[in-house]
């Protein structure tokens, strides 16, 4: 099958798995703008050389998030798919606080195209804190979000400058919506 072809039945399934999820944020966007950033950022990190990482982008949260069987992904889009997918997803039987720990531990130690997702990810949460965070989530619970996602990200370097060049530029505009506007004079 035509790659092009398994990268949009990716997109309609993750449109379909995803379909009564939203972001967490005050826009409530679906969840699928989220699938699809992380996909377009890890497309244009590699200049479109690998549509099976594209295909994992847009299934990245599907097992974390609404529990679809691997087995299924591996039927649907194959074992190097699935592989990337488990990789990116947290182990759910775990604390959230060692969780977090975890994803800061074995940054380094993920293959390249799991470091390519996780940088993507981590870049979309950054951008979504600074243009439409959570209601419920306070200046100081923001503040620890970017500084926990940059330590995930140190364990992520070396492999995309464009795709960490984008991390900063997020982590920096998360940081700058919650200073003070700058003096007019
Ligand atoms: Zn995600």
């Amino acid at each position: 099958m035509k790659e092009w072809v398994s990268v949009l039945r990716a997109a309609d399934a993750a449109a379909r798995w995803h379909a009564h999820q939203r972001r967490k944020g005050i826009a409530q966007e679906p969840y699928i703008n989220h699938l699809l950033e992380v996909a377009s950022l890890v497309t244009e990190a590699t200049g479109g050389s690998d549509p099976d990482l594209v295909i994992a982008a847009l299934l990245h949260d599907a097992d974390e998030d609404q529990e679809v069987p691997i087995q299924l992904i591996i039927r649907e889009f194959g074992k190097r798919v699935a592989d990337i997918v488990v990789e990116v997803t947290d182990d759910k039987a775990l604390p959230k606080d060692e969780r977090k720990r975890k994803q800061i531990e074995t940054a380094p130690k993920k293959s390249r195209e799991a470091k390519l997702i996780k940088l993507a990810d981590k870049t979309s949460n950054l951008r979504t804190i600074a243009f439409s965070p959570a209601a419920d989530w306070s200046v100081k619970r923001r503040l620890e979000y970017v500084a926990w996602a940059t330590e995930v990200v140190a364990g992520l370097r070396g492999t995309s400058p464009w795709l960490e060049g984008q991390f900063e530029e997020a982590a920096d505009r998360a940081i700058k919506s919650l200073e003070p506007p700058m003096a007019s004079v």
